[in-house]
């Protein structure tokens, strides 16, 4: 990794200001999921352990006229709270007055956390204001929210600019992972991609056919490939916008040194239901008024063999709607495989990360991404302003 972490400064006694993620799930005002809160304590403890004052700062959801109540911090830090096993002050206020009384009240090894940063109409705006209040509250930037270095607002990018700014353990974590698939996978290079939307996927794709030893498609997205082959689909989830998109990377993967593998065989039902009546069917197949919900056997059989043999596995998109039973198979046989699988594993993507959970997987994997769409478009080579603004390695 070239990015400096707070391993590599000296930490000791300073006001710290770390973005961290917790836009997390709440149920009836209680945390539902804590993985990103739990994400972010190695970090925490660290600067505690270094007699750091700790200042935390997320946003969570989309609030959209300021405050609103039900998207205010406080679950979160009694959660965190509970995680740390020390008292964390949790304020109304993202700046001002307020703010600055308190952190100057703060002892070291206090943990206090901002309030959500998107109240604040200038986190979204990246204002030059809001970086210079909230610059003022600590000596140095630390970003662990990787899942949020993609947006450029005040608290990812604007503070990164203004403070000497590090990466966090869970950044570190992150980068470590997706540079390890993109700059020296170990060989064979195998990466399923699967999902909804190939319009969504193309640059990833395309980065991958570049990168990549073998490629192996499923999900919805396999439709736009066989539909661009001129074979018929049935009734199943098709994006048109895709059609040319998949037809354009089968022409770059013909050409390309990476192999690019679509289903043999599909799992068809004759309704999106757990109840439909379903059969297998090879792809030239698919009957009319069927749609396929999942790769068929004989697919998860190849793909499962070529998981076997991979150096390194990265793995995006569910290749079925794992959400139903009956057609969870093709995705619980990639996920299963990867988890025997010798090599580095590595799965980013929400849905995909969510089927991982679902299964009790994710423990068996090298890395879980959290990074959701972050971690997509570093992938496909995007700068992220909350990476880049981060200090390198050799500078001063
Ligand atoms: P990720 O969030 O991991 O990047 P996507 O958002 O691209 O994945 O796609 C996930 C969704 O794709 C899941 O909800 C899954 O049910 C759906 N899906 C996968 N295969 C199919 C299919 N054959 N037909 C319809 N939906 C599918
Ligand atoms: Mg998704």
């Amino acid at each position: 990794m070239t990015k400096k972490t707070v391993r590599d400064i000296d930490v000791a006694g300073k006001r710290v200001l770390v973005r961290v993620d917790f836009n997390v799930p709440l149920e009836d005002g209680r945390v539902a999921d804590d993985a990103r809160i739990r994400g972010a304590v190695p970090t925490i403890q660290y600067l505690c352990e270094r007699q750091c004052r700790v200042i935390l700062m997320s946003h969570l959801g989309r609030p959209k006229a300021g405050p609103d109540d039900t998207l205010r911090l406080d679950p979160v830090a009694m959660r965190l709270a509970q995680l740390l096993r020390v008292p964390v002050r949790k304020l109304n206020e993202l700046s001002g007055p307020r703010v600055e009384a308190a952190v100057g009240a703060m002892k070291p090894g206090d943990v206090l956390l901002l309030e959500n940063s998107r109240f604040d109409p200038r986190e979204e705006k990246n204002d030059p204001s809001l970086v210079d209040e909230l610059a003022r509250l600590g000596d140095i930037y630390v970003n662990d929210a990787f899942s949020a270095a993609h947006r450029a607002h005040a608290t990812t990018a604007g503070l990164a600019d203004r403070l000497p700014a590090v990466a966090g353990f869970l950044m570190e974590e992150e980068l470590v992972a997706l540079d390890g698939v993109l700059a020296e996978p170990k060989r064979p290079l195998v990466v399923v991609l699967g999902g909804a939307k190939v319009t969504e996927k193309i640059k990833v794709i395309d980065r991958f056919l570049d990168v990549a030893d073998q490629l192996l498609i499923g999900g919805a997205m396999s439709f736009a490939f066989f539909k661009a082959e001129g074979l018929p689909v049935g009734s199943s989830k098709l994006e048109e916008e895709g059609i040319p998109v998949a037809a354009a990377a089968l022409k770059k993967a013909a050409k390309a040194p990476c192999q690019l593998a679509l289903p043999s065989d599909v799992v068809v039902a004759d309704a999106f239901a757990e109840d439909a009546a379903t059969q297998v069917v090879p792809v030239e197949a698919i009957p009319e008024g069927w749609m396929g919900l999942d790769i068929g056997p004989d697919t998860a059989a190849a793909y499962v063999a070529a998981i076997g043999r991979a150096g390194q596995v990265f793995w995006n998109g569910p290749v079925g709607v794992f959400e139903m039973k009956a057609f969870e198979a093709g995705t619980l046989a990639v996920a299963r495989a990867m988890a025997d699988c010798c090599g580095v594993t590595v799965v980013g993507g929400g849905d995909s990360v969510a089927a991982v959970n679902q299964f009790g997987l994710a423990d068996k994997m090298d890395h879980v991404s959290m990074g959701g769409g972050a971690s997509l478009e570093y992938i496909e080579g995007a700068v992220l302003p909350g990476v880049a603004l981060l200090a390198d390695r050799g500078e001063a």
